[in-house]
């Protein structure tokens, strides 16, 4: 996997959720981003959204709710519960 942005940061794993794209229930690494710039050759100024998450199983990338991804990273407590397979959205596979 490449991460072509420099500030880009795991950000913890989600609770087990259903992959929407392969079905398998996985935990999805979570990965923040924090330039702004842009991962994987997306714009992220466009989209204005900073969290991820990636499925291990078929390397799908998902964006997650704005709203969601603002909560989520405000603490460090464990807020990763909210994100489940309604408030992601698939972008991309990575290969
Ligand atoms: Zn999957």
């Amino acid at each position: 996997m490449h991460i072509s942005a420099d500030k880009i940061q795991e950000f913890g794993l989600t609770e087990s959720i259903k992959c929407p794209r392969c079905g398998k229930d996985v935990y999805m690494k979570l990965l923040k981003a924090t330039n702004g710039l842009g991962v994987f050759n997306v714009s992220l100024v466009n989209l204005n959204i900073d969290l991820f998450a990636i499925c291990p199983e078929c390397n799908s990338m998902f964006t997650v709710d704005d709203s969601i991804a603002k909560r989520a990273g405000k603490n460090n407590s464990n807020q990763f519960t909210m994100i489940n397979d309604k408030n992601i959205k698939f972008l991309r596979e990575l290969k």
